[in-house]
């Protein structure tokens, strides 16, 4: 597990290409300095870390682009010591991305492979998530909400309510909506039973599975 100059150099031009797309929040960008997205992807697809491309990491599902990570984490607007749920743990990497920004990360994830992937892999990098849970993100966590801010990093067919539930006021739900294509959608929560909506354009991802029964 090695991170090199190389690397380095790699993600600096990374981050200029992100800022080149219109990623503008400072602190974001130096996240994406920081932690070594090579690392996060199987030994043979390194040389793909740092094109801003999605990319395979097994049980069937992707490491998002490096600009929609970079995309919904500016939309979050969250700061350090803040609370985020995060929805689809995966590789880790988003995760890795809110904790190098200060943020304490509370991260579930479905496929029990990649949850104990990351559960092993993680704090090897020096990464600590306040939790990582194996199960069903359409729940939430009500026992550690409300959040300061909740993302989810799989297409959702429909708006969770249980999400929505368990932001704190003036907190924002990050969430791709729509089956085969995603309207990238932000709500805010105005007060105990209000939430505004914005969209933010066209993604792909992989879908949120909900286990019916
Ligand atoms: N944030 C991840 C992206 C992973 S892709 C990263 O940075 O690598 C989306 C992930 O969501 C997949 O790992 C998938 O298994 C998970 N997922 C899908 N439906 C889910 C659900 N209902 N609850 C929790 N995780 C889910």
């Amino acid at each position: 597990m090695k991170d090199t100059y190389t690397h380095k150099g790699m993600r600096n031009r990374l981050v200029a290409t992100l800022k080149d797309k219109g990623i503008a929040d400072s602190r974001v960008l130096e996240a994406f300095n920081e932690v070594p997205r090579h690392l996060f992807m199987d030994s043979g697809f390194i040389d793909h870390a740092y094109v801003d491309k999605a990319f395979p990491i097994g049980a069937n599902q992707t490491i998002s682009q490096p600009y929609t990570v970079a995309r919904q984490t500016e939309l979050l607007k969250v700061s350090a010591g803040d609370t985020v749920l995060e929805i689809g743990t995966g590789s880790g990497y988003q995760c890795a991305i809110l904790l190098a920004m200060g943020v304490q990360v509370y991260s579930i994830e479905r496929q029990n492979e990649l949850f104990k992937k990351a559960q092993r892999f993680l704090p090897r990098l020096g990464y600590r998530p306040k939790k990582l849970v194996f199960g069903d993100g359409y729940k939430g966590l009500p026992d550690d909400a409300p959040f300061d801010g909740i993302i989810v990093t799989a297409g959702a067919p429909h708006v969770p309510k249980d999400l929505l539930a368990q932001l704190k006021i003036g907190a924002r739900l990050v969430i791709p909506v729509g089956e085969g294509v995603q309207i990238m959608t932000v709500f805010t929560r105005t007060d105990a039973t209000s939430f505004e909506k914005e969209e933010f354009g066209e993604y792909r991802f992989v879908p949120m599975l909900e286990d019916k029964n």
